[in-house]
């Protein structure tokens, strides 16, 4: 079991987040510790950043298997303002 920081740089153990589709769907990409991108994109990740299944790296002969848990997944992506707009609608509708 291993929990990996993040990081934009594709540094060996790490995960970079990714938002996928016009939905921007939340996925990531793990970077096994031989260097290999892994994409996320078929793994289910928990709220917890836990991924499952366990994760195998694509990379013929590299051998990585583990489970791994993103670090700081929770905070990924960074909220957008769109709670902080309803509220200010809400703070209107109530001073009308
Ligand atoms: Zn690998």
């Amino acid at each position: 079991m291993i929990t990996a920081p993040q990081n934009n740089d594709y540094k060996p153990g790490t995960w970079k987040g990714l938002l996928i589709g016009k939905r921007q769907r939340r996925s990531a990409s793990f970077t096994c510790p031989n260097g290999h991108v892994c994409s996320l994109s078929k793994y289910e990740i928990l709220a917890d950043g836990s991924v499952h299944p366990s994760v195998i790296c694509s990379m013929d002969g590299c051998g990585f298997h583990e489970f791994i848990t993103l670090e700081g997944w929770a905070a990924f992506p960074p909220a957008p303002p769109l709670e902080e707009a309803s509220e200010g609608q809400k703070t209107e509708k109530q001073l009308l």
